[in-house]
């Protein structure tokens, strides 16, 4: 059988796919890797309105120009939009597959979802543990690579945002990520530790914007906490697939993000917060209870189009950091 390429619009059970033979694509990175404004433009020709999400409007154009069979749409525990984003790639004749990350989390539910989608794509839960022990392998060096940031201090905030995000679908070719992975950290072993700097966690969606990591260490932070592309890399290694995305965060209430980021907010030392939201997005109201429950020095950037920050936001970080750094 030959194998299907999949986009999908947020991290899931990915093992499934590979699995079965099939290339996943996520379509957040496609979307920002290549013309992300003409992206934009192309699906606002198509009639997206101006105040719906960039994220939308880029993963819309994304599927219908990527020569995509599939397309799997995260319906549950995503994003609010996902539902008429899947219509409308349906109606571009792209077939499309709901995947739910059940509400009451519970084992049963999710246990059911993932053979669902295994049945679908023809894999077997054996299918899927031998390759999730796989990939594992190569999330195992993901959680080496986060050490290094946060403890080691020889891998930067961008560096660590660039290969975690990538772990959502080690970019439809996980052998040579990983050869990449390698060659990578060989490189960055050999670097003497950075110097001490303001320790920052980045909370939230992967930003739209193109240089906030740049424009963050030239006031002189460094992120040592990647909060949501860490969690794409699922650095919990739970043998047990339906466990591994019970445990993974992003899908379920703020509650269980922020048992997670309170637990490495303290283990990373960190002294002040940057939580990044999405103009139109539903997360801006999850937010507002992690301002309320966090207690550190806390900064909301709010991010609308795949541009480098605009000069009211770079105002407001070197605000910020006049008084924290
Ligand atoms: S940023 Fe928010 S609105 Fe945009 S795609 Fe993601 S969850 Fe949906």
């Amino acid at each position: 059988m030959k194998p299907k390429r999949i986009g999908f619009t947020t991290s899931m059970p990915v093992e499934v796919l590979y699995a079965a033979g099939h290339i996943p694509i996520d379509l957040n990175n496609i979307f920002l890797t290549q013309d992300a404004e003409k992206h934009v433009r192309m699906a606002e020709v198509k009639g997206f309105p101006r105040t719906i999400c960039t994220w939308i409007k880029g993963n819309y154009n994304a599927a219908v120009s990527s020569s995509l069979d599939e397309v799997l749409g995260v319906v549950q525990g995503d994003c609010s939009n996902g539902h008429s984003l899947l219509d409308m790639i349906n109606e571009e004749d792209i077939p499309v597959y709901r995947f739910s990350f059940p509400p009451e989390k519970s084992y049963a539910a999710m246990d059911a979802e993932i053979s669902r989608l295994e049945q679908h794509y023809g894999a077997t839960r054996s299918d899927t543990l031998k390759t999730k022990a796989r990939l594992d392998s190569i999330r195992k060096k993901l959680l080496v690579l986060d050490e290094w940031t946060w403890k080691e201090r020889i891998v930067s905030g961008k560096e660590n945002h660039f290969w975690l995000v990538n772990s959502s679908d080690f970019n439809g070719n996980p052998d040579k990520y990983e050869e990449e992975l390698d060659s990578f950290m060989r490189e960055a072993k050999q670097r003497d530790p950075k110097p001490a700097r303001l320790r920052l966690a980045y909370l939230g969606v992967p930003p739209i914007f193109k240089n906030i990591y740049d424009a963050i260490s030239e006031l002189g932070g460094d992120v040592v906490f990647n909060e949501v592309q860490r969690q794409f890399s699922m650095p919990t290694l739970l043998p047990d697939v339906v466990k591994q995305y019970l445990e993974y965060t992003y899908p379920y209430s703020v509650y269980d993000r922020l048992r997670d980021i309170k637990t490495q907010l303290k283990e990373r030392s960190i002294e002040a917060v940057i939580s990044y939201t999405q103009s139109f997005c539903h997360l801006q109201i999850d937010n507002l209870l992690l301002k309320k429950y966090i207690d550190l020095p806390f900064l909301n950037l709010e991010g609308d189009q795949p541009e480098d920050i605009d000069s009211r936001t770079q105002l407001r970080l070197e605000s910020f950091f006049e008084v924290h750094a």
